[in-house]
């Protein structure tokens, strides 16, 4: 097969692939391939009224031409009309460009002239010879995205091709438009890819337009359509009904030392009310750090108990999953209750025996980590997964846990807060229950911005805190470049406040610690027999001592929005007054100023994660590039009117006109759809 690599080379390149590059397969996509921003090529200008800076289109002839040498090679061609003359500059051309620019040939040119050497010039003009009095177009000239080796001119022509073929037919039920002020679907992309002459290229490019506007809702409906459609799917799955009795539950109720806040009881019954439904819950919680989510997760488990299932909690570290365990034996076992514990670390023979009760349904409540979802470990019955962290995991994982039973609901938790907006868009399979209320007792943390100069006065502050009976969180720098040069500056930062504090005990945590060391040092700092915890941000999520009352965070411009507001979440949950010292190193970026200047003012983490999606923008937020999840072109998530009105209008449809539906979902995910699923 000789060649053969050299064939796929030179596909690779063809315009198919540079179409494909673009996402260009059906009429339906050039259709939708809609303009970045237009040229007026239906006027001619004269070249005395030529302004510096502003593209327009000339009529000239061609004065002569030639090839200079200085100071590299380049052509240039002189030309005039009635009331100037222009030097056009090439700096790379074609011989059939120097030819056609011969003396006495007629050229329309369009560029920016600018003030050059031998006066005004354009530099690469885009121009063409006129042969007779060609008529100019009629309305402003698109100008595409595009990708290397695909002009302009053969995108036009495929694009007009494909609105000429594909037929243009109103995807919205009638009346719909009408209601929302919107024009119709054929008006609405006609007019972007070819609007009249006399429409301000300004108002033209700004998205509020309605033409504009009707593209952004269309895109948002059918991102709609697609997520809600697996909702019925999943309705029409089975699932056990797994009734609360309400014997252990009240039973953990009446032993908490504490009473559920409005929002954790309402969150328990949006809960307790899908596990009773005979099809999978699939609901996500939400509350910020602190809300108290594990305690719901304890109630729906417990249901799940008490209907005869098995419940599994898995979170993403040893840590986090040993702090859960530890919490929820001590509620559950007075109640009775044998809660089992599987993680990575565990010998071998204890995890074997784990394994066994779990699979033999003797155990009934498990926590541990990724062990849990191992191919060797089988539930007897699981009736309910509940995930910490969820976005902590991917969505393999999160799923995995869930599949262990054959027909488990699924509770994720998430103290990332997601955007309403967000959430409803790329979540709109999830049912949400928000806890938006902290326990009572909390005192606000204070937070501070102080300047690495004066860590000295840091470290003294810490040393008063902790003479105080009060205990401290360290957090070290972030490098995420080197895990290795991470570790190395741990252990410095230990070394170092272990010697300016030498009358203070000391620990340290990072992620290269063996599990069972791991577990000492956490445990050593919850009896308070460490005073400060000198830790990487293997402490990021879910800790929980709520007699440590200050937390360093040591340059802290180096960290992202979302960890900021996580660490500074495992302070302020005492009654003791709580504060924040966010020490940080000069030069501060733009963003890192932006970051620090959010987290200083706001300690609401659903208005942080705003400013986080939009210092960000939404696809790194969510990670929704690796979840293959398309990223909206035209419209924007935090349109938050919009995305409603589309939500609304994308669930009358699949009841109402499910035909039409499928229409819409054609013309924009074509084949496609599959990716939204995840
Ligand atoms: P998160 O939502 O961050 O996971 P946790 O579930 O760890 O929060 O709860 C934080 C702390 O608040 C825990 O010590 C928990 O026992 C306590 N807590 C939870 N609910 C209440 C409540 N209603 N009243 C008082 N304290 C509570
Ligand atoms: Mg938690």
């Amino acid at each position: 097969m000789p060649c053969s690599s050299l064939a796929e080379n030179k596909t690779g390149n063809t315009l198919a692939a540079r179409l494909a590059r673009l996402g260009l397969r059906t009429d339906a996509d050039y259709v939708l391939h809609l303009p970045l921003r237009y040229e007026d090529e239906t006027r001619i200008t004269a070249l005395e009224d030529a302004q510096p800076g502003i593209a327009a289109q000339f009529e000239v002839e061609v004065v002569d031409s030639e090839i200079a040498y200085r100071p590299r090679r380049q052509l240039l061609a002189r030309v005039r009309d009635a009331t100037g003359a222009l030097t056009l500059r090439f700096l790379n051309f074609y011989p059939s460009q120097q030819k056609a620019l011969q003396a006495g040939a007629r050229l329309r040119i369009f560029g920016e002239a600018h003030d050059g050497y031998l006066g005004p010039e354009i530099i690469h003009p885009r121009f063409h010879v006129l042969l007779d009095d060609a008529p100019l177009p009629d309305c402003l000239t698109p100008v595409y995205p595009t990708t290397a080796g695909l002009g302009q001119a053969t995108l036009r022509r495929l694009i007009e091709r494909a609105l000429q073929r594909e037929d243009l037919t109103e995807t919205l039920p009638a009346g719909v438009g009408e209601r929302l002020g919107l024009p119709g679907f054929a008006a609405a992309v006609r007019f972007l890819h070819t609007p009249p002459p006399e429409m301000a290229q300004a108002a033209l490019e700004s998205r509020q337009l309605p033409a504009w506007r009707r593209v952004q809702f269309d895109e948002l409906l059918a991102q709609q359509l697609s997520l809600r459609r697996a909702y019925p799917a999943r309705r029409a799955r089975g699932a056990p009904r797994l009734a609360p009795s309400l014997t252990l539950t009240a039973s953990l109720l009446a032993s908490l030392p504490f009473r559920l806040t409005g929002a954790q009881q309402r969150a328990w019954q949006e809960i307790a009310a899908d596990l009773a439904q005979p099809h999978p819950m699939q609901r996500l919680l939400q509350g910020d750090v602190g809300s108290g989510k594990t305690v719901v997760a304890a109630l729906a488990m417990l249901q799940a108990v008490e209907a005869g299932h098995q419940a599994a909690l898995m979170a993403p570290t040893e840590i986090l999953a040993e702090q859960h365990y530890r919490k929820l034996a001590a509620w559950l076992q007075p109640i009775g209750l044998e809660v089992a514990w599987l993680t990575g670390s565990l010998k071998k023979r204890d995890k074997d025996a784990a394994i066994a009760r779990i699979g033999a349904g003797a155990t009934t409540i498990v926590i541990g980590t990724h062990a849990l979802i191992e191919d060797r470990v089988e539930f007897a019955r699981l009736g309910l997964a509940v995930v910490d962290e969820q976005h902590r995991f991917g969505v393999r994982q999160r799923l995995a846990l869930k599949e262990k039973g054959q027909f488990a609901h699924q509770l994720a938790m998430s103290a990332t807060p997601i955007p309403r907006t967000l959430a409803m868009s790329y979540y709109a399979d999830l049912d949400v229950s928000v806890l938006d209320e902290l326990p009572p007792g909390r005192t606000p943390v204070t937070t501070k911005l102080v300047a690495e100069a004066r860590r000295d006065q840091v470290v003294a502050r810490v040393h008063e805190a902790c003479r105080g009976g009060r205990q401290a969180y360290w957090v070290c720098p972030l490098i995420e470049e080197s895990e290795t040069l991470q570790l190395k500056t741990a252990e410095e930062t230990y070394a170092r406040l272990a010697a300016d504090l030498p009358d203070l005990r000391i620990g340290l945590v990072h992620g290269r610690l063996k599990a069972a060391e791991k577990a000492a040092v956490m445990s050593a700092f919850v009896s308070n027999e460490i005073q400060v915890l000198v830790a990487t941000t293997v402490i990021e999520v879910g800790v929980d001592v709520p007699n440590a009352s200050l937390m360093v965070i040591e340059h802290a411009e180096r960290f992202g929005l979302a960890q900021l507001h996580q660490l500074r979440g495992r302070v302020g949950r005492g009654t003791a007054q709580s504060t924040c010292i966010l020490l940080y190193a000069r030069p501060l970026g733009e963003l890192a100023r932006a970051r620090l200047k959010v987290i200083f003012e706001t300690t609401d983490g659903f208005e942080i994660a705003r400013e986080d999606l939009r210092l960000r923008g939404p696809g790194e937020f969510i990670g929704a590039r690796q979840s293959g999840l398309p990223l909206l072109r035209y419209a924007d998530l935090e349109d938050a009117a919009l995305v409603e009105q589309a939500r609304a209008v994308a669930e009358d449809m699949l009841r109402d006109a499910p035909e039409l539906a499928a229409a819409h979902l054609k013309r924009w995910l074509g084949g496609r759809e599959e990716l939204l699923k995840a």
